[in-house]
């Protein structure tokens, strides 16, 4: 618990550019399984996301706390109807933020206003730890933070398991988007239970058939149970949208407009073609 106190006591910030510096740092480092060029002037882009969403968290975290508090204070959610020891009650909690993560992570896949904003994740040609800064913050502050506020008024889940559901999250993203090589038991062993890196670049690919596969952010069980989960072949690796691929069209000032700008999908279909060997 007093662990839990300290850890949950670090300026969340903190957190994020600790992250950054040591993914950021191993990938200049070690052997990555893509080279990418411009990889300064890449980061930089990414950055200015995060730096936008600092900004805006000012006001929306204070909302999605006070929101989550009032709900529990009138002990509205599933697990108020039960009793359960701390420890269980947090993994359940952090379960639940995490299924209704990948439930919205589908839904910004099929409805088409939700994908104008995803899709600037999807957008980034070169995968690597800063990736996980490229979200619209539009998306994150209404689409995901308003999946807490619901997570919370279904099944009565708190702020402390928000924290730890936001802790472990931000640590399997860098994880996850980082061009890095990992060894190949991961996906045999903890891998049939969390996303692993090979899962998730499965996610990025511009072939729609793998692109619209493993959402999950943690638990890639709520892919396996709810029949979304692919594996890829490694060669066929090519990371973005066709519609972004030019240099132009992945700057911070094109991004953060672009969900306003009618930018039409171009799907490869390579459903038959590339299918898993
Ligand atoms: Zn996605
Ligand atoms: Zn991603």
């Amino acid at each position: 618990m007093e662990f839990l106190d300290m850890i949950l006591g670090i300026d969340p910030n903190f957190i994020v550019i600790g992250l950054i510096a040591i993914f950021f740092s191993l990938e200049q480092v070690s052997q990555s399984p893509v080279n990418f060029k411009k990889r300064i002037h890449h980061l930089f882009h990414n950055l200015l996301f995060q730096v936008i969403l600092v900004g805006l968290n000012v006001f929306f975290v204070t909302f999605q706390v006070f929101s989550i508090e009032w709900l529990n204070e009138h002990h509205i959610g599933l697990l108020y109807l039960i009793e359960l020891p701390f420890w269980i009650k947090l993994f359940i909690s952090v379960a639940l933020y995490d299924i209704t993560a990948y439930w919205i992570h589908r839904g910004t896949h099929v409805i088409p206003l939700l994908w104008r904003f995803h899709r600037v994740h999807h957008s980034d040609t070169s995968m690597d730890a800063s990736t996980v800064f490229r979200f619209h913050p539009f998306e994150l502050i209404l689409v995901f933070g308003m999946g807490n506020i619901l997570t919370a008024a279904l099944f009565g889940t708190d702020v402390l398991s928000m924290a730890v559901y936001y802790l472990f999250l931000y640590v399997f993203f860098f994880f996850e988007h980082a061009n890095l090589t990992y060894p190949k038991w991961l996906n045999s062993s903890i891998g049939l239970i969390f996303v692993m890196p090979d899962h998730h670049r499965v996610h990025h690919q511009q072939d729609q058939y793998y692109t619209d596969s493993n959402y999950a952010d943690i638990f890639i069980v709520w892919d396996r149970v709810f029949g979304t989960f692919k594996i890829m072949p490694a060669q066929k690796n090519k990371y973005g949208l066709t519609e972004f691929d030019e240099d132009k069209k992945q700057t911070f000032l094109f991004l953060i407009k672009s969900p306003f700008l009618n930018i039409k999908r171009i799907t490869i279909d390579g459903k038959k073609k590339n299918k898993p060997e």
